[in-house]
């Protein structure tokens, strides 16, 4: 696709529903407000001067699983990052509990760990006052995408994903799952319901983006365009073909226990990542055991040393300082020394948010409500797509 063809999808305005509303009859109150804002400005705007159209915010969307604890890698890598991006674009920030059932789980633990996720991402400052915050399986449309993209996505694409290889291997390919290896439809799903500019990728995620932006260019030329007019559709392009937003640099948290692997929730040793939730003692106690080097001083760019490199920049990053302040402060260091140093800081971070953490579980109503509130304006947006899609790929609807 040219790059003046992908601007120009990048831009356009939200795709929305254009013949039978949205599932259940009622018209979505966005479009009502839509319509409504539309008559206000014709009848204000004199006839030679056409009103411009409102300018809309990019859209961003992302999600963490509930499986296990959110780690600082989640926090550094995603949660905290998202925060800044909730006063720049229009944010939608879900848990994918759906994703969460790919490898065997624990049934009884699943619906605690999501509400968890979502208290931890209130906790972390993500605003639902600006943010729509929801439960990917409270909206229905996620699940229903996701079948109809996949008639449209070659297994042979599946097969290629190095997440399905590594896990399936791990897991012993003839127990493995079908969703194992379908879940990247799922999340091209997430992406594409909600005509996404931008989606934060970390270094683990590319792969899925890339397929997320072929399926939809597929799906796009399969079945919209003039084909979608055809059957009565507004015609062009069914989904935006997303972009990726690099985290900034630093943000990859590895292993407390391997400098070289990622820190990650489905690691078998809990003394190989700082949990948000882990109490004082227990950050104390990780740090102390966390694995260094024996070499003098602490460095950031000796490749010999990937356990320094990281925990200098886990420190620089949860106290705000720049590299060059962290080498000054740090580089004369010995491993003691700096260990009472970063735990100090790590604790001074997290606490606040444990307490803000323990504010929100303590009452249940209200975050309840935040995601009753976040799934009804997700499934607008949702719908919306989902009802396009069925109508350019020919189903009689109600
Ligand atoms: P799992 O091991 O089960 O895959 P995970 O720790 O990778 O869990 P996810 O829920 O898959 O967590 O990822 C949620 C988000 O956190 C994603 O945006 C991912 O890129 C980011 N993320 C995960 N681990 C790290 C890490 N170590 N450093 C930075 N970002 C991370
Ligand atoms: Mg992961």
């Amino acid at each position: 696709m040219s790059r003046a063809l992908l601007s120009h999808i990048l831009h356009r305005p939200p795709l929305l529903a254009s013949r039978s509303g949205v599932r259940g009859g009622a018209l979505p109150s966005r479009l009502c407000a839509l319509r409504l804002n539309c008559s206000a400005a014709e009848a204000t705007a004199s006839a030679d001067e056409a009103p411009a159209p409102p300018a809309r915010k990019k859209r961003v969307v992302s999600g963490v699983q509930p499986t296990g604890m959110v780690h600082l890698g989640n926090y550094l890598g995603a949660i905290k990052n998202w925060v800044a991006l909730q006063d720049l674009y229009e944010t939608f920030f879900f848990i994918v509990d759906l994703h969460a059932i790919t490898l065997p789980y624990d049934a009884p633990e699943l619906s605690k760990a999501t509400r968890s996720t979502a208290a931890i991402y209130l906790a972390c400052g993500i605003d639902s006052s600006k943010a729509s915050i929801f439960v990917q399986s409270h909206v229905r449309a996620h699940i229903e995408l996701m079948w109809l993209l996949s008639s449209s996505t070659p297994i042979g694409w599946l097969n290629k994903m190095i997440q399905f290889k590594e896990k399936s291997r791990k897991a012993g390919n003839e127990n493995v799952g079908v969703a194992l290896l379908t879940y990247p439809v799922l999340m091209a799903s997430d992406i594409l319901l909600y005509q996404s500019d931008l989606v934060p990728v970390g270094e683990d995620q590319t792969q899925h983006l890339e397929l997320t932006r072929e399926i939809s260019e597929r799906v796009n030329n399969l079945y919209g365009g003039r084909k979608w007019k055809k059957l009565g559709g507004r015609g062009g392009s069914l989904f935006k073909v997303p972009e990726a937003l690099i985290p900034p640099a630093g943000a990859r948290v590895m292993s407390l226990t391997d400098g070289l692997s990622k820190m990650s929730k489905s690691a078998p040793s809990d003394l190989s990542r700082i949990n948000l939730l882990d109490p004082k003692d227990v950050i104390v106690n990780k740090i102390k055991r966390c694995k260094t080097d024996s070499l003098p001083g602490l460095e950031f760019d000796n490749p010999e040393r990937p356990e320094c490199k990281n925990l200098l920049s886990v420190y620089q990053i949860i106290t705000g300082k720049t590299k060059e302040e962290v080498v000054s402060e740090c580089q004369d260091m010995n491993w003691g020394t700096f260990k009472v140093t970063l735990t100090d800081a790590l604790i001074d971070h997290l606490q606040p948010i444990q307490v803000r953490y323990e504010e929100i579980m303590s009452d249940p109503g209200y975050l309840d409500n935040v995601l009753l509130n976040g799934a009804g304006k997700a499934s607008e947006i949702a719908d919306a797509t989902l009802n396009n899609v069925y109508q350019a790929m020919g189903f009689l609807r109600r």
